[in-house]
């Protein structure tokens, strides 16, 4: 089998060529966990921060020895955990860019293909999925009434944001997105009332005339401090901002990410901060509500796939630049 390491420890972003695709032995599978075919694997921005030492004090995989990892959909071959049967489907957080991995225990939940297309569970129904549903119910507790703004609206996690806040009752929801194609997704795919391009030029009075006047009552941010100020500054007086990502800074050589925090004060503003694992014990909650929304049509889905993981370098080199349109996903083995 196949798996994907570092060519050697990275000094400057992650590009395809840091990358080497090399003939590997199958591991076996591990007391209490199970070994799976992996179907799908899932590239998502933390991935380019852990390589770099950079995320949430997590350490980077050894050049040339351990895995780059990644979630995982795959088809159980061996299982030695409770429940879990070869044959069944499962997703973990703890896989790796292999063609087969082995998850340790307590690490799998089996999935119901039935549901939702497999793939799915990397995006809407995965860890993107659940950080957009956490951030939005429970901590901004997005509503009737609400006007909602969110950045990398067209990616994973702002384009469930999104979606949700509208499902929740939100008045208006307005994204974000970089070029018409991600703008175009944003509104026509997921239905968002607006899509400001920051693209273009003078994108700030873009979005004001999407807010026809009117104040952000939840500020979603995945991007950057100065997107953070944006939408800070046009927040209604006790606003609730979710600080999720900030894609733009990852890979930044120089400072850390800052704002005028006075806009906190101005705006008695409620800002929480948004570590999804604290929220891993609610994933059954979050599948009960999202997966009917899948199955309706209501949660759309919106992918950015390569086939072979050969080409899981380069697709990843595409998120790390920003230039994905929708969920990245790499179909290692097609079912
Ligand atoms: P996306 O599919 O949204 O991809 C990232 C997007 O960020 C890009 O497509 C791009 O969209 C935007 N972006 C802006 N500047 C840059 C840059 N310099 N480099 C790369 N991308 C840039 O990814 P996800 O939906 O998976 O994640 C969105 C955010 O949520 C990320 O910041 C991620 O780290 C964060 N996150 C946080 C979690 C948490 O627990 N707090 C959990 C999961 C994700 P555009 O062109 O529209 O700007």
């Amino acid at each position: 089998m196949k798996h994907v390491v570092l060519r050697a420890v990275l000094q400057a972003p992650p590009t395809a060529a840091d990358f080497v695709v090399c003939a590997a032995p199958v591991p076996a599978c591990p007391a209490g966990g199970v070994l799976a075919q992996v179907l799908f694997l899932s590239l998502d921005p933390y991935v380019g921060a852990r390589l770099r030492g950079r995320h949430m004090g997590e350490p980077p995989p050894s050049p040339n020895v351990e895995p780059i990892p990644g979630a995982v959909v795959g088809r159980v071959l061996e299982s030695d955990a409770v429940g879990i049967a070869p044959g069944d489907f499962v997703h973990s957080m703890m896989g790796a860019w292999g063609e087969v991995v082995a998850i340790g225990p307590g690490m799998a939940r089996r999935i119901d293909p039935e549901l939702a297309p497999l793939s799915a569970y990397l995006g809407v129904l995965g860890m993107p999925g659940l950080t957009a549903w956490a951030g939005a119910t429970k901590l901004a507790k997005v509503g009737s009434g609400d006007v909602a703004l969110v950045n990398a609206a067209a990616g994973a996690v702002g384009g469930s944001v999104g979606q949700i806040a509208r499902l929740k009752g939100a008045e208006r929801v307005i994204g974000i997105a970089g070029g018409p194609e991600k703008c175009g997704l944003v509104v026509d795919r997921y239905g968002l009332d607006a899509c400001v391009d920051y693209k273009a030029s003078d994108w700030p009075s873009g979005l004001d005339a999407a807010l026809g006047g009117r104040g952000v009552s939840v500020h979603f941010e995945n991007v950057s401090a100065a997107m953070l100020a944006a939408g800070m500054s046009r927040l209604s007086p006790y606003g609730r901002v979710v600080l999720c990502g900030l894609a733009d800074h990852y890979q930044a050589e120089t400072g850390s990410a800052q704002i005028p925090i006075g806009l906190i004060i101005v705006k008695r503003a409620q800002v929480h901060g948004l570590v999804v694992y604290d929220f891993y014990d609610q994933w059954d909650a979050f599948l009960r509500e999202a997966a009917p929304w899948v199955r309706d049509g209501r949660l759309r889905i919106a992918e950015d796939v390569a086939t072979g993981l050969d080409n899981a370098p380069a697709h990843f080199e595409k998120l790390m630049q920003g230039r994905n349109v929708g969920k990245s996903i790499v179909v290692v083995n097609a079912e």
